[in-house]
């Protein structure tokens, strides 16, 4: 991958593979990478650039504070070896466009025809006097906080979404696992969720949010909805609008997520990457976008996937295979976990909202899992098969 300047992709000899350089080793650049493996791989060289050497199961990190066992981890190498990609560790610095190269922290500079941007977003604390809610130590945040309701020293907790939604479902799963927790303790706890969404779980569309919104009564949730919250002290939420004021013992928050730092190309609001249609960044030659980093509002693993499907669609086409590129048309599927069985919720989504609602308490996609993605989801699903048989 190292060297000079690319040629003109358009004008590559038919039996040169075209290089693709995916940045990121997460769930967005995984699934580029299996899909590309499926529908191009005579067409197309891979090489995935990342710093992480382990690919964390991250939705099932909200388990771990109530004594389930840790999410899983897969060590990154083999997954890529897999599909006969090249993994490179290292961190994107900046990119040069013009050249079709980018120069790595470490001041490594990479050629590549395809460039594909997959490297999340960065993760901020929204309120200085909540506990955030952040995937690397979540267990350590929210572990004590679990003993103090089963020790009988908290009854009044708020959980808080500021203005920006980060990822839709941890917030309702840690609000219902934990009245869950002291439901079953027979400790009197008082649960409020206070969001900017006009419902629970909005994007989910009508008859899911419904469904949700009930749960939550079932479970001695409040919700407070369309609400903007400060958390001025430890103890208390101000929600507007209304200035409305709510005495609480602790105050759990999504962090607020903000577009990864990449330089040399345009950037979008809070400094995610713009993305067309087909999720190519526009303005740019040969460079598309995935996942969290993007400026699609909804962060949510399956929404990601479904985006790193469409580019790697067009890359494939790019490439010379015969794949038609198809637009981004995602269909959000979360599974919501709770303090018993999980609920399935699906919607299509249109300009961010959710209709075509479904809830069930059955899986309705295949495999059944947290991240509904085309090629990772059944591929892990081998991973996790294979390992419980050795
Ligand atoms: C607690 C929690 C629960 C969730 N629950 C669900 C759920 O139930 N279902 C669902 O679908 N989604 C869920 N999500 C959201 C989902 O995990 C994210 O949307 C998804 O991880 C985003 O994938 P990504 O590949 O875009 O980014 P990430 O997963 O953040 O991966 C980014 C990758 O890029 C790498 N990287 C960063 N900077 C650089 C750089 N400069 N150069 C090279 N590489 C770099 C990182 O090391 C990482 O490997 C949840 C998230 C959290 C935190």
């Amino acid at each position: 991958m190292s060297g000079n300047a690319s040629p003109d992709v358009s004008t590559r000899p038919q039996s040169e593979k075209l290089r693709i350089l995916i940045v990121g080793g997460g769930v967005a650049a995984l699934e580029t990478m299996l899909a590309l493996a499926d529908l191009a791989p005579e067409y197309t060289d891979v090489a995935v650039i990342a710093p992480n050497t382990e690919f964390v199961y991250r939705p099932m990190v909200v388990r771990e504070p109530f004594a389930y066992s840790a999410a899983r981890r897969y060590p990154l190498a083999p997954i890529i070896a897999d599909c006969g990609a090249t993994l490179l560790r290292g961190e994107l610095g900046w990119i040069d466009p013009a050249t079709q190269t980018i120069h790595t922290k470490a001041d490594e500079s990479l050629a590549y025809d395809v460039l594909v941007l997959a490297l999340g977003a960065s993760i901020d604390k929204r309120y200085k006097h909540a506990l955030t809610i952040d995937d690397r130590d979540l267990d350590e945040t929210m572990r004590g906080l679990i003993q103090d309701i089963e020790g009988g020293y908290l009854h009044k907790l708020a959980f808080v979404a500021g203005g920006r939604m980060a990822w839709p479902l941890p917030l309702y799963e840690l609000a219902l696992m934990t009245a869950g927790r002291a439901y079953d303790m027979g400790i009197d706890l008082q649960t409020t969720i206070v969001t900017p969404e006009s419902s629970p779980l909005a994007i989910f569309g009508q008859s899911a949010s419904s469904a949700v919104g009930a749960m939550l009564a079932r479970a001695n949730i409040a919700t407070v909805n369309s609400a903007y919250a400060e958390v001025p002290s430890a103890r208390e939420v101000v929600i507007n609008p209304g200035d409305r004021r709510l005495e609480v013992d602790r105050v759990v928050a999504l962090p607020e997520l903000f577009g990864p730092e990449v330089h040399g190309i345009p950037l979008g609001e809070h400094g995610f990457i713009r993305v067309d249609p087909y999720c190519r960044v526009p303005d740019v030659e040969h460079i598309y976008a995935a996942g969290d980093a993007t400026d699609f509002p909804i962060k949510h693993g399956g929404v990601g996937s479904q985006q790193a499907d469409v580019v790697a669609r067009s890359i494939a086409a790019l490439a010379g295979a015969s794949v038609t590129p198809d637009r981004f048309n995602p269909t959000i599927h979360g599974m919501l976990l709770t303090d018993g069985k999980p609920a399935y919720l699906t919607a299509h989504l249109t300009g961010g909202h959710g209709f075509s609602s479904e809830i069930s308490d059955t899986p309705t996609w295949s495999p059944p899992s947290k991240i509904a993605a085309k090629y990772l989801a059944p591929y892990l699903q081998e991973r996790d098969r294979e390992s419980t048989l050795t």
